[in-house]
């Protein structure tokens, strides 16, 4: 399928065009969590799939197996687990487009021997596939497997200083507009475009357990309800830093 190299808008707003957002070269996606690629960059990867192609790395197994009822934990990782894969293919992508390293729920690594590691390995899979474009989660994030995945991608463009990083947003905020606009210190490129809004509208949807979670929070109706609409509706927003 021809990717559509015109800019389009949503609400007025002008969209980067696809080719801005890859270098016209593969991209490469962390995910911290299972559903954050999804979540945060299913247009772009649908978009990537039908082109050059993407490589995703999933830090964490999403689930804690060491706590209490760590059997159902267990199922929950596999569950998990098999849920990318069916998202991933929803988007266009395969299996063997997917590394999954398992790192436990709150311990993807900062700093000592296993970040310069995943760096490493980070690194070498960005010129093994010729990437200009490494997407991770944003440094702002609370959750600090998010952090440390920002981390992670910080530490490898330190060492390949062509290397482009984009960070994604997750959640709708209340602060979306003016965490939405370019500063002196960032870039903000806004992506979203009909043709790759149905993949992943249907790729959100295999993530069916954690869909499940939100419908048994008593919060969660209304959560859910903002949530896949700005989810499938709305544009996915890419912060790069200035270096
Ligand atoms: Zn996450």
């Amino acid at each position: 399928m021809a990717i559509s190299r015109s800019a389009v808008r949503l609400d007025g707003k002008k969209m980067s065009d696809f080719a801005t957002l890859s270098g016209e070269r593969p991209i490469v996606v962390l995910a911290p969590h299972p559903g954050d690629e999804t979540l945060g960059c299913g247009m772009l990867l649908a978009a990537a799939f039908a082109g050059r192609g993407a490589r995703i790395v999933a830090l964490s197994r999403g689930a804690n197996p060491d706590r209490p009822c760590a059997s159902a934990t267990q199922s929950l990782v596999s569950r998990r687990s098999a849920e990318v894969v069916e998202a991933v293919r929803a988007l266009g992508g395969r299996s063997s487009d997917i590394e999954r390293w398992n790192f436990p729920l709150g311990h993807v690594p900062m700093r000592g021997p296993v970040y310069e590691r995943a760096v490493d390995w980070i690194e070498a899979l960005c010129v093994s596939s010729g990437a200009r474009c490494l997407y991770a989660s944003g440094l702002e994030n609370a959750h600090v497997d998010h952090l440390a995945t920002a981390t992670i991608a910080r530490g490898v463009a330190q060492r390949q200083p062509a290397l482009r990083v984009l960070h994604y947003t997750l959640w709708p905020s209340p602060r979306a507009d003016v965490e939405g606009t370019s500063t002196a210190q960032t870039k903000t490129f806004r992506f979203a475009a009909e043709q790759w809004r149905k993949p992943k509208r249907r790729a959100v949807r295999c993530h069916r357990s954690q869909l499940a979670e939100l419908e048994i929070d008593p919060q969660g109706t209304k959560l859910r309800e903002v949530m896949m609409h700005s989810l499938m509706e709305g544009e996915e927003r890419f912060v790069e830093h200035h270096r």
